[in-house]
């Protein structure tokens, strides 16, 4: 496809989410996404950085914030060498819904993180983080220091029997939103937080329990990356 057919696309979509925010009342919000469209569609090349609106249900804004904090999620969680696993996730979600979805399954995964460390200690230094796609599917990396992807794929495979877990690779969450889901994002006005997944580890890692070797970064008091 040219630039200039997905610059078209990408305002058709942009319009019609500006239309159904206006049609509810959103008005801030609708302004917000018309005005990152206007510059956007103006700008002459070499004309520097346009401003930009930094919503995830803006049909440009959402491709670079979904990418740029998929890079920083992974730098976070591939912190010192640990091992970490993909999964891929169901996500169903009912219209007007994502957020609370995406809500639903940060709180699992962290229950089932809790849940495992009451049995086996090991599972307290594991932090999970991720982002939920628009095609339904979450991309989660676990960092499973001292533990072997085997039983990281049993724990999860027990409370989700469709997840697929391997090796991280170089993919992107989906980002091609439908209108419904775009405006329940622009309403949010949060930038990629109703994406975002996060667990954070109940301790610091890098050593096994008991044992103190230190060098990671990874800790309690470093919560999240935070990325402009
Ligand atoms: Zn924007």
């Amino acid at each position: 496809m040219t630039a200039r057919r997905k610059m078209i696309e990408a305002a058709a979509f942009q319009g019609e989410v500006i239309a159904a925010l206006r049609a509810a009342g959103n008005i801030r919000s609708a302004e917000r996404l018309q005005r990152c469209m206007d510059v956007r569609l103006a700008r002459q090349r070499n004309s520097g950085w346009p401003w930009t609106c930094r919503s995830s249900g803006c049909a440009w804004c959402r491709v670079s914030l979904i990418r740029r904090w998929w890079m920083g999620l992974t730098r976070w969680v591939v912190d010192d060498g640990a091992p970490v696993s993909l999964v891929v996730l169901p996500l169903h979600h009912p219209p007007n819904g994502f957020r609370g979805a995406t809500v639903r399954l940060r709180r699992a995964l962290r229950d089932v993180r809790d849940r495992t460390t009451r049995r086996s200690l090991r599972w307290r230094v594991v932090a999970i983080t991720g982002m939920v796609g628009a095609d339904g599917t979450a991309m989660v990396l676990v960092r499973h220091p001292h533990i072997p992807r085997a039983e990281v794929a049993e724990i999860l495979g027990r409370r989700w029997p469709e997840a697929i877990i391997g090796e991280v690779a170089a993919v992107l969450p989906n980002s091609e939103f439908t209108v419904e889901d775009a405006v329940e994002f622009a309403r949010l006005r949060r930038g990629i937080e109703p994406l975002r997944v996060i667990v954070l580890p109940q301790r610091s890692s890098g050593s096994p329990p008991g044992q103190e070797m230190g060098g990671s970064s990874l800790t309690g008091s470093e919560p999240m990356p935070v990325l402009f």
